[in-house]
Parts: structure tokens; C-alpha cells; sequence
């Protein structure tokens, strides 16, 4: 079987047991992701019906690339694969079996964002303390409740829950959560949680879709098993029941989704569930350098709670691993996209081999300052997906009301966009008046001279006989047709068009490109059902990286490390080796959040496969302040010999004058004790005494005002960096940038709403 070849031998004893339960726990870059890529062909390759196999990945993005490599191998059988996320593979599945459990088939998907509108409401009708439950702690509770699969009425009758509650003075949580459940129902949605809990309920409560189900799926195969919850870990068990044909392949030291509710035990506990499963292990790392795997196994060492692997490479020894120091985060831009300068023309790389990897997606812009200034080309992953754009989520809100008129949120986010006529006060009155009748705010819309005086009801009524007639029209006409008459009839189109401004005609263009689109979308000849229901399914479910139009250009990618699982390139830097940064400060509390962390930088030299680069600035921007910074703990616990220092940067020599004082102690600095806390002696190059002895002390009647109208030309005081002009403005509100001449330190970049200008 020539397609077996490229596979070791353990790799090729787990990719034949295709029958019974397998489970394969190695490190990264051992084979995982190629055995169950493999796996699928051959089962294929042995007669298994395509229909029969459901794979489940960490990406759509990972989804995508398996279907092509199994293509190559099978031919186009490999399109009937059920392969996907999680949530991508079972809201399809609930879209088929939603009705049983009282859903709209083409119920929505309500993302963060409407997640935590619906919260919002709820805590002003509630009356309650948006501080003490800020939205994030009870989205994030509600969250977790519904991954351990615990119901409202559960959680209102767990008495430790309760005491846990009412001890933070938190009590009105489990109303909110019901009022939560409630509300998502009533409109008919879902939330990403939902879409596993609702899957759960579905198969506990009707055996006879269990059952089709476990007959359909007789093989099934999870990726990164490592970060599934109790939520997860509960539907591939029941699935896999009948047949226990399932594989599991993960690692460990790769768990890095813990605070999601990513339950390491499930890996630790499938040899209870499967009494005789088959584990195989893979050792060889077919991915990295040696060094880079002696350091990653340094690194990973330092954890308590670990299962013991010998991870080993048999490629070259190669470069030692690289740590770079710099004097600022901007600066650190700059090294890391001089390198990469440097390397792609000495060692003829092209872009795309170059990743940089940061902790917080905050990280990102002073290498994007820097990249941007080389002209290097770059592409951040994982970033705000196109359909989270304002424009693009206000038109979908009128597909979403055409297609389930029940959806509150889409309802409430245009009912009065583009404006006619329907204030707050009447929105309020549509919810009081549903609230009141038991009925949806549709329901209401329907008759509205029923619940509302006269001139709003006129204005209502209007609205509601215009969604009505998407509805008609939808039913007939293709994706294209319907979504560009919606466009227009609703008046978006012409609201967009009117704004002149630079941001608004970037809206519009944004929503050529949605409709642009749907016209490629409705002019598929793969696909039978071309209407819009159908393009919009699983949109809230896209990332970015899913909207790609060009995934194979030339470009140095730049993502968090969360968003780097499972990906490799040939050169990886990994930034911002900070103590409070990496590990992060929230995780310096417990032992079991450190190690996540030091797991997440585990996955993040694990991405290198033949230079490895890692650094610090010892002064980053946080909130518009500058502050010092430590290195990371965790450059501590490399065995040195690994590793190469290069502090050959010299503090900036740009006209700032904030590091004159650096330099002249800069030639005093030493090398060796680089990692260790900053000595208040020579040793240490930049100090924050130092730092804010050169601030400008800003004058008596210094006051932040309010930049909104700041304009190109305008005089600024900044408190700290003296007096400066205008040059010039750049982004959108709320992240406008400006680039600012200040007499003192010469040109700055500063980020609007962190900065604290006195407009002169
Ligand atoms: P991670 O833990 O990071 O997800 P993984 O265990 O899934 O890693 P893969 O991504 O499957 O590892 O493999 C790592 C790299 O090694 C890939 O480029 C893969 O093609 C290559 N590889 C794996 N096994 C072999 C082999 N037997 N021969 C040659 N190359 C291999
Ligand atoms: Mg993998």
C-alpha cells in the first residue's frame, strides 16, 4: 500500500488498527494530526463508506487541509466526510434534528457579541450592579455551566453552587442564567455553548436520533483530544457507544484551553472508559531541530503534572536557539522584522516561513509597526473575522430577522437602522409589551397598533411589512438576488453610500465584498440549495482565517499563541518573554495555571521546525504608560547550553532621547546575568528611574481632554512626551492612531484612546 509508506511503524500499527477504541498521547510534532489524516484514507482505501467517518479538529482551517491531503488519496470520495470543529459539525447536525427539541431548523447562532447584549439587557431589567456581575463573569459562568452540562434549574438547585453565589454576593446569578436560557430560546438561537449542550440534550433525550447517529458515525477520530470539555468528551462517548471505533490522538503537554473548561481527565480517564483500548505511542519528532526539541523537553520538564514522554528528532543538531533583548516593545518589533529581513534574503526564505507567535493579541502592533516600516508583507490570524465588521453584521441582522423574525438580537440591532423613526422608548415598549403578553417582540411588530400609540406603531408596522416581504421574496430567488435586494430595500445601501467619509466608503466596499460573496456562493455548481438560509448558516461560526480570499500568499504570519496548535513553520519567533506578560499575571496565582502557561509556550517552540527565536524588551507600552519589565521565568528554566544570547541591540538610536542615559550604561552592561532580575548597578540598561527622569513635567493647567475631534495640524501637550503637532491620523474609532511630532523626542505613533493629550 504505497499511500502507508510516508508513516513510521508505530504510525503505521495505529493508522491499521482501525477497529476499536485507540488512543495515541505523544508529543508535538510526533506524527498525531498525519496518523489520523492517514487513518481516514485508508479506512476509505478498505471499503468504508465515506458517509460513515466523522473527524472532528482544533480549525476549520486543519478540517480543510486533512480533506485535501485524503483527497489526493481518494479521490472525491473524501467530500462526504462529516469533518469540522465541534461546533462546525454539530450545529450541522442540529440544523437536521433541532425540532425535537423545540428549535427552528434555521435557528441563529448568536455569537459573543449578542451573547453578551442579551446579558446586558437582562442585568438593566434586573436591576443589578453591572460591576459586581460584569457581563464577562456571567457570560463566563453561564459558559461554564453549560460545558459541565448543568441546566438553569440545576444550577438553582446545587446547594454548593448557591453557597458559592451567595458567599460573592452574587445570588441573582441563577435568575440571570434562566432569564439567559429563556430569552436565547425564545428567540430561537443558540450560543456557541449551546450548540454542545443542545447536542447533549438532544441525544439524551431522544434515543432513536442517538441511535441513527451511532450507526451513521461508525468510525470516529479526534484531533488535540487534550482541550475537549466534559461537554465534548459526553458526545464522542455516546456517538461512539454502538461501535467504539474511535481514535483519540492529543498530547498533554499541548493543553493550553484549561480556563475554557478543557478537562485534562479525559484523556486520563479513556482507559476506564475503554478497558481494552490499544495506545500507541509516538516518540520521534519528524517536525524540529534537535535543539529545538532538547529545549522544548527542558521546558516542559519543569511541570509537575505531566506524563512522561521521551520526545527525540533525528534531523540535524541545528542552530542554537536564539534570545534577543531589546530596549522597548517597539524596538522589539524592529529586531524581529530585521531578522527577518536578514534571513530571508541570506538563507533564500520566503515570507510565508516566518511566524511570530505573542501571548496577547495586544502584541501585535508594535510588530505590525515594525514589519509595516520594512515593507514586509504580514497576515495576523485569528484576528476579527470580516463577518464581526459592523457594516457586515448589520446587514446579516436583517438576513438573520428574514430567515427567524424570533431573533431578538438582530431585531433590536437594526429595527431602527438606518433610522426611521423608532427611538428607544419604543423599542423598550416592544419588550415590556412582549414580556408582558408572553410573546416574542416579533409578535408584537406583528400587531402593532395593538401595543404601541399611534405615530411609532405607524413606523413599526412599515418595518414589519418590509421584513415580511424579504420573507416572500427569499423563498424564491437565489442568495444573490435576495441579499442584494435586501441591501438596498432596507436603505443600508444608500445609508453607507451617503457617508463620504474614508471610513464609510471602506463600509460600503465591505459590503460589495459581502455581496461579492454570495454571488460566487450562489453560482457554485457543488451545492444543490443556493438560497441565502443557507449561506448564512454557520456564518457566526467563521473565523478570519476561514475568509481568506488568497491563504497562499507570501506573507510572515503573526498570531496569538493559542491560534498557533497544531501549525509548524521553519522560522518561529516567539515574543514578549516578559514576567507578568508570559506568564501571564493572571496566572501567577496557582500552581496548575502556571504550568497552563508554560504549557502554552511549550506549543510555541513546538511550532519551530528549524530556528527557533525568542524575546523580551525589558519596557513595554501597557495602557499608554511605559513600564519595565522582567524577562520571563521561563528563559530561566532553559538549560543554557541550548541557547545563544544576542544583546547586540543597542538602545535606540532614533531621536529619542529617553535611552541617552541607557547607552552610556549600556556599554557597562554584562551578558551572563542577562536573565536575572534587573540589578539596579550597570547591569541593568534601562531603568525606570531613568526613563521618567527625561519626562517632560507637563504644565500647570494640563488637562487629557477629549481627542475625538483631534485634527492633522493641531498642537497637542502629552503628559509626559512635552509638546508636539499633528502629522497625521490613521484607523477607525475607537482604534484611531496618531502620528505625533513632539519637540522633545521627536515623531511618535500613539493609540488614541490610551493616550493622554491636552489639546492646545
Ligand atoms: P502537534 O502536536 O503540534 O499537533 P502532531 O503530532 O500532530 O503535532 P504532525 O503535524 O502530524 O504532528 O506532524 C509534524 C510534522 O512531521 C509534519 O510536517 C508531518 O508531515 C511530519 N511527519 C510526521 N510523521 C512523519 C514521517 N513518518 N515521515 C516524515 N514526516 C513526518
Ligand atoms: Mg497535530
Amino acid at each position: 500500500m504505497d499511500y502507508l509508506q510516508g508513516l513510521n511503524p508505530e504510525q503505521r500499527a495505529a493508522v491499521e488498527q482501525t477497529e476499536g477504541p485507540v488512543m495515541i498521547i505523544a508529543g508535538a510534532g510526533s506524527g498525531k494530526t498525519r496518523v489520523i489524516t492517514y487513518r481516514v484514507a485508508h479506512l476509505i482505501r478498505k471499503g468504508v463508506d465515506s458517509f460513515n467517518i466523522l473527524v472532528l479538529t482544533f480549525t476549520n482551517k486543519a478540517a480543510r487541509e486533512m480533506r485535501e491531503r485524503i483527497t489526493h488519496v481518494v479521490g472525491n470520495e473524501a467530500k462526504n466526510i462529516w469533518m469540522g470543529t465541534f461546533h462546525s459539525v454539530f450545529a450541522k447536525l442540529l440544523r437536521v434534528e433541532a425540532e425535537k427539541i423545540g428549535y427552528p431548523s434555521n435557528f441563529t447562532i448568536y455569537d459573543t457579541d449578542d451573547s453578551k447584549s442579551v446579558i446586558r439587557a437582562i442585568l438593566k431589567e434586573m436591576n443589578l450592579d453591572d460591576k459586581l456581575y460584569s457581563v464577562n463573569f456571567v457570560l463566563n459562568r453561564i459558559s461554564a455551566s453549560k460545558n459541565n452540562l448543568i441546566s438553569w434549574q440545576e444550577y438553582q438547585k446545587n446547594e454548593q453552587i448557591q453557597a458559592d453565589d451567595f458567599s460573592s454576593g452574587r445570588g441573582q446569578m441563577g435568575l440571570i442564567y434562566q432569564n439567559y436560557a429563556t430569552r436565547c430560546y425564545r428567540a430561537g438561537a443558540m450560543d456557541f455553548d449551546d450548540l454542545l449542550y443542545k447536542t447533549n440534550e438532544l441525544l439524551k433525550l431522544h434515543p432513536e436520533v442517538l441511535n441513527k447517529y451511532q450507526h451513521k458515525f461508525k468510525y470516529l477520530m479526534v484531533d488535540e483530544y487534550q482541550d475537549t470539555n466534559f461537554s465534548q468528551y459526553l458526545i464522542v462517548k455516546k456517538l461512539a457507544a454502538v461501535n467504539e471505533n474511535l481514535c483519540v490522538v492529543g498530547d498533554d503537554a499541548q493543553s493550553i484551553y484549561a480556563f475554557r473548561g478543557a478537562n485534562i481527565q479525559n484523556i486520563l480517564n479513556f482507559e476506564k472508559d475503554y478497558p481494552d483500548l490499544k495506545v500507541f505511542k509516538l516518540e520521534q519528532n519528524y517536525r524540529s531541530t534537535q535543539n529545538i526539541v532538547h529545549v522544548a523537553n527542558s521546558i516542559i520538564s519543569n511541570n509537575k503534572e505531566q506524563l512522561k514522554k521521551n520526545v527525540f528528532s533525528e534531523k540535524e543538531a541545528g542552530d542554537k536557539i536564539k534570545v534577543m533583548r531589546a530596549f522597548s516593545d517597539n524596538e522589539e518589533g524592529k529586531m524581529v522584522a530585521e531578522t527577518i529581513m536578514q534571513d530571508r534574503s541570506l538563507k533564500g526564505r520566503k515570507w510565508h516561513d516566518f511566524a511570530i507567535l505573542y501571548r496577547t493579541n495586544a502584541q501585535s502592533r508594535s510588530m505590525e509597526e515594525a514589519l509595516r516600516k520594512l515593507g514586509i508583507p504580514y497576515k495576523i490570524y485569528g484576528g476579527l473575522s470580516f463577518y464581526q465588521r459592523k457594516e457586515i453584521k448589520d446587514l446579516i441582522a436583517y438576513f438573520r430577522l428574514t430567515f427567524n423574525p424570533n431573533d431578538e438580537e438582530a431585531l433590536k440591532r437594526i429595527i431602527n437602522y438606518p433610522r426611521r423613526g423608532i427611538g428607544d422608548t419604543t423599542v423598550d415598549r416592544i419588550i415590556v409589551s412582549a414580556d408582558q403578553n408572553q410573546i416574542s417582540l416579533w409578535e408584537v411588530i406583528l400587531e402593532p397598533s395593538k401595543y404601541l400609540d399611534g405615530r411609532t406603531s405607524a413606523a413599526v408596522g412599515t418595518f414589519a411589512t418590509m421584513i415580511q416581504s424579504f420573507q416572500v421574496l427569499s423563498k424564491t430567488k437565489t442568495a444573490y438576488e435576495s441579499a442584494v435586494y435586501i441591501a438596498q430595500h432596507s436603505g443600508l445601501l444608500k445609508d453607507l453610500y451617503e457617508d463620504k467619509s474614508v471610513e464609510g466608503i471602506n463600509r460600503h466596499e465591505n459590503i460589495q465584498e459581502l455581496l461579492n460573496g454570495i454571488k460566487e456562493f450562489s453560482e457554485r455548481e457543488d451545492i444543490e440549495e443556493k438560497g441565502l438560509d443557507i449561506f448564512m448558516q454557520d456564518i457566526a461560526l467563521l473565523t478570519n482565517d476561514d475568509n481568506d480570499k488568497n491563504p497562499d500568499a507570501d506573507t510572515v504570519s503573526l498570531m496569538t499563541i493559542h491560534s498557533s496548535k497544531g501549525l509548524e513553520f521553519p522560522q518561529v519567533y516567539v515574543v514578549g518573554l516578559e514576567e507578568n506578560l508570559f506568564p501571564s499575571q493572571m496566572s501567577l496565582n496557582s500552581r496548575s495555571d502556571l504550568e497552563e502557561e508554560r504549557r502554552l509556550f511549550y506549543v510555541a517552540v513546538t511550532r519551530a521546525e528549524t530556528k527557533l527565536t525568542i524575546s523580551y524588551a525589558t519596557s513595554r507600552f501597557k495602557f499608554g504608560t511605559l513600564i519595565s519589565c522582567e524577562p520571563s521565568r521561563f528563559l530561566d528554566e532553559i538549560d543554557a547550553k541550548y541557547l545563544e544570547l544576542d544583546y547586540s541591540a543597542k538602545p535606540s538610536t532614533s531621536n529619542n532621547p529617553f535611552f541617552d542615559d541607557d547607552r552610556k550604561a549600556w556599554s557597562g552592561g554584562k551578558q551572563a546575568d542577562a536573565f536575572s532580575k534587573p540589578k539596579p548597578a550597570t547591569s541593568a540598561p534601562v531603568k525606570t528611574t531613568s526613563i521618567l527622569a527625561k519626562a517632560h513635567i507637563p504644565s500647570a493647567n494640563f488637562k487629557p481632554s477629549d481627542t475625538s475631534n483631534l485634527q492633522v495640524g493641531m498642537e497637542v501637550e502629552h503628559e509626559r512626551f512635552g509638546f508636539g503637532k499633528v502629522l497625521n491620523l490613521e484607523g477607525n474609532k475607537p482604534d484611531i492612531k496618531a502620528t505625533i511630532f513632539f519637540k522633545e523626542i521627536g515623531q511618535k505613533q500613539l493609540l488614541l484612546k490610551f493616550a493622554k493629550l491636552y489639546i492646545i
